[in-house]
């Protein structure tokens, strides 16, 4: 999900990191702190005072969204979901949690650890900005605490609204399906909940820029764009491990293959083959070995007046760069293996003996028949 991810420390085994996007937060955030909102709140302080301040309200806001994460982290740890790392980025942060909650109560703890970490970080940050005003401290304590009391009440606020995939829908899903003993009911709900927040977020922004908030409806408007894309693929990816959690790739992958063997040349296999057969790629084997494959690709990367002096054993995709699978494989698996790898073609192997072959069209299409045919609600 994040290109530009750099980790900074690990802690109880997981790993915490930054996305480019968050340094751009980070710098617009000390930013605003430093020239609007310290001078605004408690004047005749120094320049690199609110600069200072501006910098420690940032890491303060840092550390409160990393325990926020965490709370989610370690609580689905307990559970046993696999948990892989945290990331701040653009809109906050997000702990990977690489598995759907197995029952509503598991759901709804995990969701519900973050908020009530937030919650009681207010409770002490409004207990020191209190007994700090009490006491006389200095307002480069106070400010910062007052500061990130208020930041974490919004956070709260919105972290709350039952919108999925906000925890607020996470919880409102776990609820749902305890209550009525269907996911898929749950989820449908929950993320179409998700979506028509995001819509009004996405309308009340363009509002707002047409009235004269430029920034904030500038913001509004890209924040409801990202939670819609959200909601949209938890929805799809939902359906999708619905459909094909049972399915293996050994059931619908494609076993009748045209393979060519290594030392026709690049002329023969456009003649004979790919001119007549329309297949943009080839596995090439040798005495029913997979040596690898050829597609279009490597074609290119040959002038067009040495085709017929070129072997496809020279050009070919050798088998240890090619994506293979064994038959027994989750059609799951196998989506995310072409989503991961980008690549549009699994090989289906064993014993280095080529059984079949599956595209992301393959998987599409099995996606699709099984809805048409059985309804959305026959395969829960
Ligand atoms: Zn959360």
């Amino acid at each position: 999900m994040f290109r530009n991810r750099w980790n900074i420390i690990t802690f109880a085994g997981i790993r915490i990191g930054i996305d480019l996007s968050w340094l751009l937060i980070a710098v617009l955030l000390t930013w605003t702190l430093a020239v609007g909102h310290f001078p605004f709140a408690y004047p005749g302080l120094s320049h690199a005072m609110y600069w200072i301040m501006g910098f420690w309200g940032m890491l303060g806001l840092f550390i409160c969204i990393v325990l926020h994460e965490m709370g989610h982290a370690l609580v689905a740890k307990h559970f046993k979901l696999p948990v892989g790392q945290i990331t701040l980025f653009l809109f906050g942060g997000v702990a990977e949690i690489k598995k759907e909650p197995q029952s509503p109560k598991v759901e709804f703890w995990v969701a519900i650890a973050g908020p009530i970490v937030t919650a009681f970080l207010i409770v002490l940050l409004f207990l020191c900005t209190y007994v700090g005003e009490k006491w006389n401290w200095s307002f480069m304590i106070t400010g910062i605490t007052s500061y990130l009391t208020v930041i974490n009440a919004l956070i709260l606020f919105f972290n709350l609204i039952p919108a999925f995939p906000l925890d607020g829908g996470r919880i409102l899903r776990a609820i749902l399906w305890k209550w009525k003993n269907d996911l898929q009911w749950a989820t449908k709900i929950t993320t179409r909940l998700g979506s028509g927040f995001a819509l009004f977020l996405i309308f009340f922004g363009i509002f707002s820029f047409v009235t004269g908030n430029f920034i904030g409806g500038i913001w509004l408007t890209i924040l409801g764009l990202f939670l819609y894309r959200a909601a949209m693929a938890s929805q799809t990816h939902f359906y999708m491990n619905k459909v094909l959690q049972n399915a293996k790739i050994s059931t619908f992958m494609t076993k009748q293959i045209e393979t060519v063997p290594p030392q026709i040349t690049v002329k023969t296999l456009l003649d004979e083959h790919m001119y007549k057969s329309h297949h943009h790629l080839y596995p090439v084997t040798e005495q029913d070995k997979l040596l690898g494959y050829i597609s279009l690709q490597e074609i290119k990367t040959v002038p067009q007046d040495q085709w017929s002096t070129t072997l496809v054993r020279s050009i070919m995709v050798p088998l240890s760069k090619t994506p293979t699978l064994s038959s027994d494989t989750h059609a799951m698996k196998a989506l995310s293996v072409i989503q991961e790898m980008g690549v549009s073609t699994l090989f289906v192997v064993k014993d280095s003996h080529l059984e079949g072959l599956i595209t992301a069209q393959d998987l599409f299409k099995l996606i699709y028949i099984k809805i048409e045919l059985e309804g959305d609600g026959a395969t829960k």
